[in-house]
């Protein structure tokens, strides 16, 4: 607890210095609301919550749309150059930000909003490549907080007569992240501890999995870009069984026959959509970042809860 507390504080003063010292206060009253960019859905979302009615939010990569492999519009170049303040995840997410930074001509401050937050590694298929820093921080909810930490003290540095607002948004915010982690933990407890391990093809839950104790086991052998073949199908049958793997989430699998297939022959509980890079439209099951987290946590229960 301290040593989160510290991490915290330490995220905070990172994330300002981590401000470029350009001056980009260009509203010049206050009618005119603070332009923040985020890179994507979930980080809009914090955003959102912070800087309530000082701030107008933009996300470039939109509900349901994938950061990692994104391909920037002239629109969002355009967005970039009218923004005062842009908010990006990094840990290798968003490779396709400095081109497109470049290219806007944007002087607006980029906040970091990972600053203090312990990254993971993903795990690996080849293991003769270096492993990759795993970008999905958010997934944990202790790391979130240090997320929304950094975009307060962001707006804060660029609108510093906001202050007194972005505190206590960011303090209320706050408070119901905490709510939602001890939700998380509960629905996890209520899974038994030899059923916590689901096989899935997004490799987004290291953070949740580390946080909260379960197990996010990738399928062997099989490309998780690519849709997996009969003979990849065979393959994740096998490693069910051998496992003991009581559900899998397989959400590259459109084949209804092969997901048939895999829950005939081992009885695992084929689950539902879960959200890890992004948020749903407004309206469906996971419009903001607690509804996400909420919304995954209620598949998990509903697929391992014996
Ligand atoms: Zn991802």
């Amino acid at each position: 607890m301290i040593a989160r507390r510290l991490l915290l504080m330490a995220g905070v003063a990172a994330g300002v210095a981590a401000l470029i010292a350009t001056p980009a206060a260009t509203q010049d009253t206050h009618a005119n609301k603070i332009k923040v960019v985020a890179a994507f859905s979930i980080l809009g979302d914090l955003a959102r919550n912070v800087g309530g009615d000082r701030v107008e939010v933009t996300t470039l990569v939109g509900p349901n749309g994938d950061a990692h492999v994104y391909s920037p519009t002239p629109g969002d170049a355009r967005k970039l150059a009218a923004a005062n303040i842009v908010f990006v995840n990094g840990l290798g997410l968003e490779g396709w930000m400095t081109r497109l930074v470049t290219a806007s001509g944007t002087k607006a401050p980029m906040v970091l909003v990972t600053k203090g937050v312990t990254p993971r590694h993903m795990q690996d298929e080849d293991k003769s490549r270096r492993t990759a820093i795993d970008p999905h921080a958010w997934q944990s909810i202790a790391d979130a907080k240090i997320y929304v930490a950094n975009v307060r003290d962001g707006l804060v540095a660029i609108d510093p007569a906001g202050k007194a607002i972005y505190d206590a948004n960011a303090t209320s915010y706050l408070a119901k992240l905490d709510e939602l982690e001890q939700e998380v933990k509960a629905a996890i407890d209520s899974i038994p501890a030899d059923r916590r391990k689901i096989i899935t093809t997004h490799d987004a839950f290291g953070y949740f999995g580390a946080a909260y104790g379960m197990a996010f086991i990738a399928p062997e052998g099989v490309s998780t870009e690519a849709e997996p073949s009969a003979k990849d199908v065979a393959r994740i049958i096998t490693q069910i069984k051998k496992q003991k793997i009581p559900a899998v989430f397989l959400e590259n699998i459109s084949d209804p026959r092969l997901m048939d297939q895999i829950a005939r022959e081992t009885r695992a509980i084929i689950g539902g959509t879960l959200y890890s890079d992004a948020l749903s439209e407004p309206g469906g099951p996971a419009a903001t970042y607690i509804e996400m987290m909420r919304h995954n946590v209620r598949e998990f229960a509903k697929a391992l809860v014996g």
